[in-house]
């Protein structure tokens, strides 16, 4: 097996065999550009040396043999009369910048340092060289960090001699080993602490973070040196091909002459912008920039790149794609397409949906960041970010104020104060919990589960981390991280750029799945009609219970005794509703709207405080007593799989017909004013066909009294949410238009988990890789997904004009997006601040689907 190829050997598009570095460093040897020559290591030698734990003698031998055309192809040898000298660097598939280790100059000992004297004539350089490969290689390889030789440095001065004796014996001290002369040696050993550094705990993490896999492996790049700290025409730099931070098509980097890599990063000396080697070495710059635009048009995307000039003639050193904020990154993919580097579909490919959400609500300035104290970390419940100050309560929350609403967790009595605040953090819940679903709904930062903050009874402050913020304290929260910061932190908005709009255009002409919004308002339908939303997928008619004071309504009709006496406390709540239907259908005038009838367990919207039961009582002129017996008498163990959904309007009929007269009242009326209408009414948690004839008829009879003889086109169908629905999915389309999966509750159903409470133990389940992702975040392909696919196969064998979609949470998070344009899905539909990641999300995945 082949472990080691020379740049010219190898295939330069390999780079899960030869690493980012390796890899681009043999394309660039391909197309001709000035690279000093070199060998790569595979990845698949390091895998197999993490499992030995020791360098084969084969990879041994291979290596020698390499060395051998290297020295061959640059005419140095190792020891020889002209030395060869090489760094030897990591390289991981996908970049990890700064997590493991390079070493610089070696080949360097006694003779060779005496050699290259003679042959450069420049004796400083030398030893300087030699001094820093001997504490970068102590440092790397035998475990001594670098600052422990600073003081001997210091104290000898310029007497380079000393120096190095001083060291070598600070070695043999430290470790008990000599410093190895033999360069075979200690090139074995750089190789070792190469493939050893993947490992390391900041590679660990960062691997943690990025989602990297750990079993890649790093390849390891041995090059011939060249030495920006030459001369005075000799120098290093670091270029972006455009500007990463706003795309800006300029060259944007910097550089330092006599110089040698490490030195730009160390901050010792202030490199200089890049425009002024144009004074300095006119020729190099413009070579330079030529190079830039033909890597950047070679590898269709920004690179980052590392160069190095040695006696005024320019080498590469290593290219990438480079990192970019997240405008930069459409800004450049939408600059590309117009330049006729990308094609449409490449444009879209390009652009990172991970930062899509960045881009719409703004970040903390990075810079302020730094110094600010961490409290803790949540779950990202909803991305954005927030600072305000610290309310506990949602009735303190005040209209025109930063306030931060922290609850153990929320509950739609809490949506006023939610929608007051400038973010959300609960103490339980997960991704899905009310508190995340209603904050994404509002484009709310939220972080929830964050179980460390401990409220205290009074309500006037929490501890966390030892540290106590009372009521009114300031806090940053992040709903992209989940992190809470002590303090303001101040934001970096970014408006929504032109590039943005663009790139909208491009992902709707390329997309197949339709992208519905989740509303429930007027100003939910503003916003996702903005974005781009084609339809109200899911309207939550509950959330429209809970503004003003009409919870009291609610509560009156709850606490009815007969149905007499909750006709009459339906008939307000028809008024308000029948207002706010024809609100949405006008707003949407034409374009399809799902209003889903009431679901959640009606006690939910019961008072929980005393003086708001008294106050109940006297409103319906019943004792407290009366009232609290009524409470009990409707209380539930468990809600989540009781008296809620359709269920509701099996034993309350006139719920639901109460709804369906709001509905059918607010659609004539539109009618009657012209609007056009696409209406679709939707029954929530069905589980069998007997239950969902048994509740349409009941809405079917009491519309036709509505119409009484009028026309109006509207549909019936169903939520998709349990288990034994998808089973039965092709007997309840024979009666259904439509379908819609409720994968929150599906996720919930099928695999026995609340969605409440499973934040308790999913961490766990993915620490330990019992679980790849929180299944409330992204779809469970491989179960509840198995259920969806299924459920829409057997659905529309049975009914070949049911049209399918999906409104749980998942329909905007991408990879799931991902999965539901593949089963063939018609629409996702997704809280409004979602719908362009919604939108791009779909149109990658279509163009993915056909590659
Ligand atoms: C669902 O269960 O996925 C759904 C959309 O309904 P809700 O979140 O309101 O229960
Ligand atoms: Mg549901």
């Amino acid at each position: 097996m082949k472990n080691i190829y020379l740049f010219s050997e190898g295939y330069g598009k390999d780079k899960m065999l030869l690493g980012g570095k390796g890899a681009n460093l043999v394309e660039m040897h391909r197309i001709g550009l000035p690279i000093p020559m070199g060998v790569v290591i595979s990845t698949e030698a390091c895998r197999n040396y993490l499992k030995e734990r020791q360098l084969t003698e084969e990879l041994r031998d291979e290596l020698k043999n390499e060395i051998k055309k290297l020295e061959e192809k640059t005419g140095k040898r190792f020891e020889g009369e002209n030395p060869l000298l090489v760094s030897v660097r990591s390289g991981a598939p996908i970049s990890m910048p700064g997590m493991m280790d390079t070493i610089l100059n070696l080949g360097l000992n006694d003779k060779t340092l005496e050699m290259l004297i003679r042959k450069s004539g420049k004796e400083k350089f030398c030893y300087e060289i030699y001094i820093r490969f001997i504490e970068m290689f102590s440092e790397i390889v035998m475990g001594i960090p670098k600052e422990e030789f600073y003081e001997i440095k210091e104290k000898l001065g310029k007497d380079f001699k000393k120096i190095i004796t001083e060291y070598k014996k600070f070695v043999l001290e430290k470790t008990g080993k000599e410093f190895p002369e033999k360069v075979e040696d200690q090139l074995f050993l750089a190789v070792e602490a190469i493939f050893k550094s993947w490992n390391n705990e900041r590679a660990k993490i960062y691997r943690e973070i990025h989602e990297i896999d750990h079993n890649m492996g790093t390849a390891v790049v041995i090059q011939e040196m060249v030495f920006g700290n030459f001369d005075e025409n000799s120098g290093t730099g670091v270029a972006f091909t455009r500007n990463p931070s706003n795309g800006e098509k300029v060259v944007f980097g910097e550089y330092l002459l006599e110089a040698q890599g490490e030195d730009i990063v160390a901050g010792i000396r202030t490199p200089l912008p890049l425009d002024r080697l144009k004074e300095q070495l006119p020729k190099v710059h413009q070579e330079f920039l030529e190079i830039a635009e033909k890597l950047e048009k070679h590898y269709k995307d920004m690179q980052d790149i590392e160069f190095t000039i040695e006696r005024g003639k320019l080498y590469i050193l290593q290219t990438r794609n480079g990192k970019r904020s997240p405008y930069a990154g459409i800004k450049i993919a939408m600059d590309m397409l117009k330049e006729g580097v990308l094609t449409e579909k490449e444009a879209i490919l390009k652009v990172d949906i991970k930062s899509l959400p960045q881009i719409l609500s703004g970040n903390f300035n990075e810079k302020e960041l730094a110094g600010k104290k961490l409290l803790g970390k949540g779950l990202p419940g909803s991305a954005g970010v927030a600072v305000g100050k610290v309310v506990l309560s949602s009735e303190r929350v005040k209209e025109g104020e930063s306030s931060i609403l922290v609850r153990m967790e929320t509950s739609p009595e809490d949506i006023k104060g939610m929608s007051l605040a400038k973010g959300i953090v609960t103490v339980k819940g997960g991704a899905t919990s009310h508190g995340a679903v209603v904050a994404r709904g509002m484009g709310k930062c939220c972080v929830t589960g964050c179980e460390e903050i401990v409220i205290d009874k009074s309500e006037t402050f929490f501890t966390i981390d030892g540290v106590v913020v009372k009521e009114g304290d300031y806090i940053s929260v992040s709903g992209y991280t989940g992190e809470i910061y002590l303090g303001k932190i101040p934001l970096d908005k970014t408006v929504l750029p032109k590039e943005f709009e663009e790139l909208m255009e491009l992902c709707r002409k390329y997309k197949k799945l339709g992208i519905r919004m989740n509303a429930d308002t007027e100003v939910d339908i503003e916003i996702g009609k903005k974005f781009g939303a084609e339809g109200v997928g899911l309207c939550r008619t509950e959330h429209m219970f809970f503004q003003g004071d009409r919870i009291w309504k609610v509560r009156e009709m709850i606490v009815s005794s007969t149905s007499e006496e909750r006709k009459e406390a339906l008939k307000d709540l028809l008024e308000l509703q029948r207002g706010d239907f024809i609100d949405i259908l006008e707003k949407m005038d034409g374009l399809p709207v799902n209003i889903r009838l009431l679901d959640p367990p009606l006690h939910e919207f019961l008072p929980k405080k005393d003086k708001d039961i008294e106050k109940l009582a006297t409103l319906l002129g019943k004792s407290k007593k009366d009232i609290e017996d009524r409470m009990r008498a409707i209380k539930e163990e468990n809600p989540m799989l009781g008296h809620r959904g359709c269920r509701l309007a099996v034993t309350y009929p006139e719920i639901y017909e109460m709804q369906v007269r709001a509905i059918v009242e607010a659609a004539l009326k539109c009618k009657e004013d012209g609007k056009k209408l696409k209406l679709e009414i939707m029954i929530p948690l069905t589980q069998s066909v007997e239950e969902f004839k048994y509740v349409k008829e009941i809405i079917e009879n009491k519309i036709e009294k509505v119409l009484n003889g009028k026309k109006l086109d509207y549909e019936i169908g169903t939520m998709i949410e349990l288990p034994r629905a998808c089973l039965l999915a092709d007997e309840i389309a024979k009666e259904s238009k439509f379908f819609s999966f409720g994968t929150n509750d599906l996720t919930q159903t099928t695999l026995g988990m609340s969605r409440d409470d499973s934040t308790k133990f999913i961490g766990d389940y993915k620490e330990k890789k019992l679980l790849e992702v929180d299944p409330f975040q992204s779809i469970d392909v491989k179960g509840v997904g198995k259920l969806v696919k299924m459920a829409v196969e057997l659905g529309r064998k049975s009914n070949p004009t049911l049209h399918v979609g999906v409104c749980g949470e998942h329909g905007g998070d991408p990879k799931s997006i991902e999965f539901f344009n593949k089963v063939g899905l018609d629409y996702v539909s997704c809280s409004p601040y979602r719908v362009p990641i919604a939108i791009v999300a779909a149109a990658k995945s279509e163009i993915e689907a056909n590659r």
